[in-house]
C-alpha cells in the first residue's frame, strides 16, 4: 500500500501518513482517513477539509 501526503492549503504544513504526528498521538502509518475529524492543523488550526492530497 502506498502512503500519501496531504498539505494544508492555508499555511502549507504537510501531513505524511508515513510519519504520522506522534506529538499529537497519531502513530506513524496512520492513514489520512483515520485521522480524527476534529483534528486541526498544528500550525494554523485549519480542519481536515482544508487539506489537499499532494502528488509526489
Ligand atoms: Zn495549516
Amino acid at each position: 500500500m502506498e502512503l500519501k501526503t496531504y498539505m494544508c492549503l492555508i499555511c502549507g504544513w504537510v501531513y505524511s501518513e508515513a510519519d504520522g504526528l506522534p506529538d499529537e498521538g497519531i502513530a506513524p502509518g496512520t492513514l489520512w482517513a483515520d485521522v480524527p475529524m476534529n483534528w486541526a492543523c498544528p500550525e494554523c488550526g485549519a480542519r481536515k477539509e482544508d487539506f489537499e492530497m499532494m502528488a509526489i
